[in-house]
C-alpha cells in the first residue's frame, strides 16, 4: 500500500516519513482516530515505506521486491495480528488461521470497519478477540532474525480486543523489543487499552478526512456529478466508510425510485396486466430487498403528502424524486394518504412474516388501484 493511495492525511504521512528519514522510528506506535479515517492503511503504507529498498522522498517505490510482497500483504517480515473467533477447547485460534481471509478483506477495503471484518468471519453480531494463544505466536515470530528486510514489523489491528493474558505477555516485548522490531498498533478505541500498553507506545492521532481530499477521492473513484459528490462528502463527516455507504444506498434508492414510479403509473392507469408483470419481476429479489423497497415506497407516500399539503420545507427528496413528485403529489391527499401508507406498511409486515411475495405485491397493487382514484 502506497501513501499516495490513502485519502488525504498529508500531515500524518509527512510525520511518518520524517521518522524514517531521521532514523528515529519509535519501536512501538499506536495509531488512533475515528472510524473510516485510514489508520490501518497508513500503518501498512508506513511499514512498506520503512522496508522499501528504493525509498522516494514522499513514498515507497512500489516496485522493489519488498514493496511487491507488502502490496500483497505477504512479506515474511510483516506480521499481522487481529481479532478472530473465540478458541474452542480443542482448537486454539491465532490470526494465522485466518490470514488469507484477512489479506482478501484488507486488499478489498483497507478502510474496513471492525463490523465489516466480523461479518467476514461469520461472527454475526459478536465481536472477535485476539486470543491468549496469539501471544506465543507473536513472541515466536518476532524472536527470529528478520528474513530479508531491515525491520520485522507487527501490525496489530484492534489491540483493545486482546485477551488480558495476551496483553500481559506482550508487555515486556513491547517495552524491550528484539533488535530491529517494530510494533504498529491500530486502535478504534484506545480507552479500552491497558494503561501499561498506552504508556509504552508513541501516539499517532489520525484525524477525520478533510472535505477537499474526500471530494477528490470520491469523484475519482465514482461516477458522481459535482453536486451529488458534495452532498455525499457533507453527509460522510470525514469517514470514508460513511461515504461509501451513502454512494451504495444512493444506487439502491434509484432502483427503488424506478419501481415506485412504474407501480404508481400502472395503478393509476388500472393496468392490471402491467401490475401482474411488475409483481412477478419484483417478487424474486429476496425478502430484505423487498422490505427495503416497501420502506422506501412508504416514505415516498409520506413525502408526497407533505408536498400536497404544501409543507415543502419539511420534504426530503432528491432532485429526481422532486421532479416526479411535483406532478404526482396531487394524487396523495387527506382522503387517501394514511390508507396508502398503511397498505405499504402492511405489505412490509407480511413480507417480514415470510408470506408469499407475489401474492402480497398483487394485493398491494389492487388496493392502490382503488385508493389512487379516491
Ligand atoms: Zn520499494
Amino acid at each position: 500500500m502506497l501513501f499516495k493511495d490513502i485519502i488525504g492525511q498529508h500531515a500524518i504521512k509527512n510525520q511518518l516519513i520524517q521518522t524514517v528519514r531521521e532514523n528515529r522510528i519509535p519501536h512501538a506506535q499506536l495509531f488512533t482516530g475515528p472510524e473510516g479515517s485510514g489508520k490501518l492503511p497508513l500503518a501498512i503504507a508506513y511499514a512498506q515505506y520503512i522496508n522499501c529498498e528504493n525509498k522516494q522522498d514522499e513514498d515507497a517505490c512500489g516496485e522493489c521486491p519488498s514493496c511487491r510482497k507488502i502490496q500483497q500483504l505477504a512479506h515474511p517480515d510483516l506480521h499481522f495480528s487481529f481479532p478472530v473467533k473465540k478458541a474452542s477447547q480443542t482448537k486454539p485460534e491465532t490470526s494465522d488461521n485466518y490470514i488469507s481471509t484477512w489479506r482478501g478483506a484488507v486488499l478489498e477495503n483497507p478502510y474496513m470497519s471492525p463490523r465489516g471484518w466480523y461479518k467476514k468471519l461469520d461472527l454475526e453480531n459478536k465481536q472477535g478477540i485476539i486470543p491468549a494463544s496469539e501471544s506465543n505466536s507473536i513472541i515466536h515470530k518476532l524472536n527470529f532474525k528478520s528474513y530479508e528486510a531491515d525491520y520485522k514489523i507487527l501490525i496489530m489491528w484492534l489491540p483493545e480486543r486482546m485477551h488480558q493474558s495476551t496483553a500481559n505477555k506482550l508487555l515486556k516485548m513491547i517495552e524491550e523489543p528484539p533488535p530491529a522490531t517494530l510494533f504498529l498498533l491500530v486502535s478504534e478505541n484506545p480507552d479500552l487499552l491497558l494503561p501499561t500498553i498506552l504508556s509504552r507506545t508513541q501516539k499517532i492521532r489520525v484525524p477525520s478526512i478533510d472535505e477537499e481530499n474526500m471530494l477528490a477521492a470520491i469523484q475519482n473513484q465514482h461516477n458522481l456529478d459535482e453536486d451529488k459528490a458534495r452532498e455525499v462528502v457533507h453527509l460522510s463527516r470525514g469517514n470514508y466508510l460513511n461515504a461509501l455507504h451513502f454512494i451504495e444506498t444512493d444506487e439502491e434508492s434509484k432502483y427503488h425510485f424506478d419501481r415506485f414510479v412504474s407501480l404508481m403509473r400502472m395503478a393509476y392507469m388500472k393496468d392490471v396486466v402491467g401490475l401482474l408483470n411488475w409483481a412477478e419481476e419484483l417478487a424474486p429479489v429476496g425478502r430484505e430487498n423487498l422490505k427495503s423497497f416497501l420502506f422506501y415506497a412508504a416514505r415516498m407516500i409520506r413525502e408526497n403528502f407533505m408536498m400536497n399539503l404544501q409543507l415543502d420545507q419539511i420534504v426530503y427528496l432528491t432532485q429526481e424524486e422532486k421532479n416526479f413528485s411535483s406532478r404526482f403529489s396531487q394524487f396523495i391527499h387527506t382522503g387517501n394518504a394514511r390508507r396508502i401508507y398503511n397498505e405499504f406498511n402492511r405489505a412490509y409486515r407480511d413480507i417480514q412474516m415470510n408470506a408469499h411475495a407475489k401474492t402480497i405485491l398483487m394485493d398491494l397493487s389492487v388496493q392502490l388501484i382503488k385508493l389512487l382514484r379516491v
